[in-house]
């Protein structure tokens, strides 16, 4: 039976070169199963580029886990899994994010403090010995470059920055900078799409003290572009906050240059979210300034201020 390896809806560069990466890894240490890449999810623009750059193919689209097995990578949140995830079997999670997992039956399931899903393969790939190929190599470089937001990020980690000087002469990628920088450029042309898709981009739903919240992450190199449709935002907002049942909704305008981010917010406890945050929340806005990093800088205040 096939194992499908799968990221994260509305999957991101690590989520989509991270199973591509893993099936490789799983295949060269003698998998019995055929293992099969999955995507969850649209590929991205950033990803598309990479993907490109590399040559390397899409995932198969796995939109329904009925009767499947799967192993998760760069998520374990339910909410975050293919459909019918509870229908089918997770036999396995490699992950870097928050751990929101309960199952009944012991499975391998490695998280850490990494800054992306393929950090840790790519270490996996340098202990064991064994052969990364160019294009394996590049692709998980574009997603530590793209999860860590060129090492800018305060999820980064040392091992992320040593892991990726080794993965460069592979790839043959001499500069990560402009590398990094060409990357997010192939995803911008935010205002050729409009407020749904670019939200859609980047959306995570989470369940936080008991609240349904969503928060959209889009990452710019220049976010006052997308300043003057904030009206668009609010109203596209509006209607997932309403339609999904959810307690506060937040799209994050993240510019990358200026190192911070510009802040649209939809809540029934806005009060205490501006407190959270230490901002006065005027107009349905905030500036963040320095912060990167969903995962480290707004879920976990958040948690702590709903629970
Ligand atoms: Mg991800
Ligand atoms: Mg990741
Ligand atoms: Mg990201």
């Amino acid at each position: 039976m096939t194992i499908y390896i799968v990221g994260h809806k509305n999957p991101d560069t690590d989520s989509i070169c991270a199973a591509i990466a893993y099936a490789d890894l799983k295949r060269k240490m003698g998998a019995t199963e055929e293992i099969s890449p999955a995507r969850s999810g649209d590929i991205n623009d950033e990803t598309r580029f990479i993907l490109n750059r590399f040559n390397t193919k899409d995932p198969v689209l796995l939109t329904d886990a009925t009767g499947k097995k799967v192993i998760l990578v760069d998520h374990s949140e339910p909410k975050q899994r293919p459909e019918n995830m509870d229908k089918g079997e997770i036999v396995e999670v490699l992950d870097h994010h928050n751990i929101n997992f309960v199952q009944a039956t012991p499975i391998l399931f490695h998280a850490e403090p990494a800054g992306s899903t393929s950090t840790i393969i790519a270490r996996m790939y340098f202990e064991k010995g064994i052969e990364l190929p160019k294009n394996i190599a590049g692709i998980l470089l574009g997603a530590i470059i793209s999860d860590t937001v060129i090492f800018k990020s305060p999820i980064t980690t040392q091992e992320d920055k040593d892991i990726a000087e080794k993965l460069k002469p592979i790839a043959e990628i001499n500069d990560l900078e402009k590398f990094g920088i060409d990357m997010f450029n192939a995803k911008s042309g935010w205002n050729e799409k409009t407020a749904e898709q670019i939200i859609k981009t980047d959306y995570k739903e989470y369940e936080l003290g008991g609240k349904k919240i969503g928060i959209a992450q889009v990452e710019t190199v220049d976010a006052s572009e997308l300043e003057p449709r904030k009206a668009e935002f609010l109203e596209i907002m509006k209607k997932r906050k309403e339609k999904g049942g959810l307690d506060t909704i937040m799209v994050l305008l993240t510019d990358i240059m200026k190192e911070g981010c510009l802040t649209f917010i939809l809540s029934d406890s806005i009060d205490l979210i501006g407190k959270t945050f230490g901002k006065e929340i005027k107009e349905n806005g905030m500036y963040l300034p320095g912060v990167l990093s969903r995962k480290k800088q707004i879920v976990p205040p958040l948690e702590k201020a709903l629970s």
